[in-house]
């Protein structure tokens, strides 16, 4: 997709940090109270970026929101000084669904809301799991999946918010555990640029993409490049791993405090290729840990 030679990290790490350089760090924030609350929640916390559910991310029915919320979201936002926003979907949607089955038209349905929603309020990315093939196979899942993102781009025409598919531990038969599928996933729709990716670091860790030595680093982030190109690389999931390496297991550690370690997350928020865009923690705990692992990442950057 790119043939853009990327800097050893190594001599990536020589080039002095400035601010302008970092990236934005935050976490997935509660909207209990209205989706506001997550701004304010995370901008108590020390977060310069925030993750919600727009609705109760394991049920079908999700209300709408009103241009009274949005507003009050909007406003939230302007005043925090928090720049970018990241939306995930839900955990029921699976776009690569058989075709004609109850869960394909309920999902297509519950994603195009998804986007409505996030537009709304303005948020920048809105966060998809790519779904699961379901055993029949991952070129058929695939074809499924950009069928159904067609037919929600085209009934979505002008949205700015872009879906951000997510790298997954490739449990099971979910998709997106392999950079080739997310590369094929961009290369088959028709509008691309509503697209992009979310690397979450326990996941590829998880599915086998090694992160935790600064070589390993530069390894996994040179095969994302040549596979599927840092262009379409626009939120990072920072999370450890209780689960080890290749396991296809997706289980969130505190930073630092799993089978992934320091280093990993050392590189990550160093790394100026990743400046600007959102490093979001969706950890266990979240009420009392996640302002510690805002913080743990921060004390990373040098
Ligand atoms: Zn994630
Ligand atoms: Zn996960």
């Amino acid at each position: 997709m790119t043939t853009q030679q990327i800097p050893l990290l190594g001599e990536a790490l020589e080039t002095p940090i400035t601010t302008l350089l970092k990236p934005l760090l935050g976490a997935h924030m509660p909207t209990a109270g209205g989706h506001h609350k997550a701004i304010l929640g995370g901008t108590a916390i020390g977060c310069e970026t925030v993750q919600i559910f727009t609705a109760s991310p394991r049920q079908w029915r999700a209300p709408s929101i009103s241009p009274e919320m949005a507003e009050v979201f909007r406003r939230t936002l302007a005043e925090s000084g928090i720049t970018k926003t990241v939306a995930h979907d839900s955990y029921l949607i699976n776009l690569a669904a058989e075709p004609g089955s109850e869960v394909l038209t309920k999902s297509k349905a519950a994603f195009r809301a998804e986007i409505e929603r996030a537009e709304s309020l303005g948020v920048n990315f809105l966060v998809s799991h790519p779904g699961a093939h379901g055993g029949a196979g991952e070129d058929v899942g695939i074809a499924r999946l950009i069928e159904s993102l067609d037919a929600i781009h085209a009934e979505t025409p002008g949205m700015k918010v872009r879906t951000a598919l997510e790298t997954t531990a490739g449990q099971g038969t979910y998709l997106g555990g392999q950079f080739e599928q997310l590369a094929r996933i961009i290369g088959g729709v028709k509008e691309p640029k509503r697209l992009a990716v979310c690397l979450d670091t326990c996941h590829v860790f998880a599915a086998g993409y090694d992160i935790r030595t600064p070589e390993t680093y530069a390894k996994t982030m040179h095969l994302f490049d040549e596979i599927i190109g840092l262009e379409w690389l626009q939120v990072i999931h920072a999370n450890d791993s209780q689960k080890a390496f290749g396991s296809h297991a997706d289980r969130h550690a505190h930073i630092g405090e799993g089978e992934i370690g320091l280093e990993a997350f050392r590189c990550l928020v160093n790394d100026p290729r990743l400046a600007g865009l959102p490093i979001i923690v969706e950890t266990p705990e979240s009420e009392t840990m996640h302002e510690v692992n805002v913080q743990r990442l921060r004390e990373l950057i040098a």
